[in-house]
């Protein structure tokens, strides 16, 4: 089983991702990589967490 720490300084809302810890909204990573899909990003939706892995049904 993976084992997860709270990131306090990673706050996160994505309950989707398997990285995140779900009831206390925080990442479990120690980092993560942010992007954008856009070629010229001027507001916060524009911009993407790359470390977003899809959280499978069996997981918790
Ligand atoms: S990897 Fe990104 S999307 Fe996933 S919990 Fe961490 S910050 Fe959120």
């Amino acid at each position: 089983m993976e084992i997860k720490k709270k990131n306090t300084n990673i706050r996160c809302s994505v309950t989707q991702c398997k990285h995140n810890m779900l009831s206390e909204n925080y990442c479990g990573l120690d980092c993560i990589c942010v992007g954008t899909h856009e070629q010229n990003p001027t507001v916060p939706e524009c911009t993407n967490c790359d470390s977003f892995v899809k959280r499978s049904s069996t997981q918790g």
